[in-house]
């Protein structure tokens, strides 16, 4: 027979000790040893004999009958002992006490952070699809440990203070009583799992920094501020998660002469008097090369052409825009004395009679595109 400890002893009090005291006393204990979440091997024993202690004290008469006759009047006068003690009921009570039982874990794989990166490529890259080569940064699983973060050979052992669910439940007091809260367990920073040989490439944490050069296909047709996914390209998932993917958000430079209008390129044509008035054939630059364009006679400022499919491709359908040739009639600006008499000749030549209607060349010089 084991000798059986006084019950004040057990909770730490006097043996004056109010009802109040004495239910103050058991809360804390019965927290402290409750074998939910302390793993020690003696909790067990403890929690037990901390529930028997409060069984008897907490009753008036088994408390008077225990002052009088020790341990042999409680279980004698009362005809039970403790000995069939059934750990479930206690849990239930414990959870009246203190709330409900913690249930999160964090230990599910987690996906890898996406990465994201920009680059600048000029406006024929743009329209004609380029490949281009970036260096990025990003953590990998370490390729000794395979991203479990322990030295090969080794596991990683269940966290003994929260029993691998990596939560710990904690009570707190407040105004209207105790309650109780889960918190991460500190001991495994809630991931249920202790690395007790840690991997020596990347000290346990399974993952490593790696420069990287990707490749990337810039599809004919993007824009400025498209962007392209690399899916899995990011930084290496926990636990066993997938990726995450690689972001490259696209800036395209200004071009020298083209403008973008959605599919379309506009090219600002610039002609003196006499070709607007005579015509001509001039080249003018495509994506393509230079071409060949016919600039008719009586062509006004602000008329537009069109060069069919001459401009970028339509993403994601296919087919291409169009180039637009703007024609803009530049005015001379130094002449010769040869060339003023020649053009005042003209100037005293010229009569309505020779000037388009007004219909038809009105609004050219609005950008209406
Ligand atoms: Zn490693
Ligand atoms: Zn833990």
């Amino acid at each position: 027979m084991t000798i059986k400890r006084d019950y004040y002893e057990i909770l730490g009090i006097d043996r004056n000790a109010t009802d109040e005291e004495i239910k103050r006393v058991f809360r804390k204990l019965a927290f402290k040893y409750h074998p939910d979440h302390n793993h020690d091997d003696r909790a067990g024993e403890k929690f037990k004999e901390v529930n028997e202690a409060y069984e008897v004290l907490s009753d008036r008469d088994k408390r008077a009958a225990y002052d009088r006759f020790g341990h042999g009047g409680a279980e004698g006068l009362f005809g039970r002992g403790f000995e069939g003690f059934d750990f479930g009921g206690f849990g239930d009570i414990f959870d009246a006490f203190f709330g409900g039982a913690a249930t999160a874990t964090r230990q599910a794989p987690q996906r890898g952070a996406d990465l994201r990166y920009s680059i600048t490529i000029t406006f024929e890259e743009a329209a004609l699809g380029c490949e281009k080569e970036v260096t990025i940064s990003r953590t990998e699983n370490c390729s000794l440990c395979q991203g479990v973060g322990c030295k090969p050979g080794s596991q990683p052992i269940r966290c003994p203070n929260c029993n691998g669910t990596g939560q710990v439940r904690r009570v707190h007091q407040s105004l209207f009583g105790r309650f109780a809260h889960t918190a991460t367990c500190e001991q495994c920073h809630g991931e249920g799992r202790i690395i007790t040989e840690p991997c020596p490439r990347c000290r346990g944490t399974g993952k490593e920094k790696h420069k990287r050069d990707i490749l990337i296909k810039i599809p004919a047709g993007v824009d400025n501020g498209s962007q392209i996914r690399l899916s899995g390209e990011g930084e290496a998932g926990t636990r066993g998660g997938s990726p995450g993917n690689l972001y490259i958000t696209l800036s395209v430079k200004e071009h020298e002469f083209f403008t973008r209008y959605n599919d379309d390129i506009l090219y600002e044509l610039s002609i003196n008097f006499a070709q607007a008035a005579l015509g001509t054939e001039v080249e003018v630059p495509t994506l393509g090369g230079k071409t060949k364009f016919k600039v008719p006679a009586g062509s006004q400022t602000g008329q537009i052409f069109r060069l069919k499919g001459q401009g970028i491709a339509h993403l994601p359908r296919g087919g291409h825009g169009d180039q637009l040739v703007m024609l803009f009639v530049v005015t001379p600006d130094s002449l010769t004395e040869k060339q003023r008499q020649l053009l005042g000749e003209l100037g005293e030549s010229l009569s309505p009679a020779n000037m388009p209607d007004a219909k038809k060349w009105k609004g050219f010089s609005q950008r209406g595109l």
